[in-house]
């Protein structure tokens, strides 16, 4: 991975939008370039939509 990548994954994932109804992205771009940033990206994006709809999450 080159220099300076983790911190230009964390610039565009704050320049992302932070609600489309209905709609959470996933993916390791989202998060880190790795499966363990996959599933992250995928366990978040769930509570988003969780969140959103009004249940709890852990
Ligand atoms: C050579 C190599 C070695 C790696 N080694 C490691 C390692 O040792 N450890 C580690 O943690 N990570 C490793 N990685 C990184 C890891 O593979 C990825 O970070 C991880 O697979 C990303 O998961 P993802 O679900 O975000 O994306 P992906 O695994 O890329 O899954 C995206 C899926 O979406 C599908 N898709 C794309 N476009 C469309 C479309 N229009 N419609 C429908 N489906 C679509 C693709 O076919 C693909 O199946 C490696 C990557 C590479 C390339």
């Amino acid at each position: 991975m080159p220099g300076g990548s983790l911190t230009a994954i964390g610039r565009a994932r704050r320049g992302l939008p932070k609600q489309v109804r209905g709609l959470a992205l996933a993916g390791d771009y989202t998060h880190m370039p790795s499966v363990n940033g996959a599933v992250a990206s995928g366990i978040a994006a769930v509570e988003d939509l969780l969140t959103a709809k009004g249940h709890a999450t852990t």
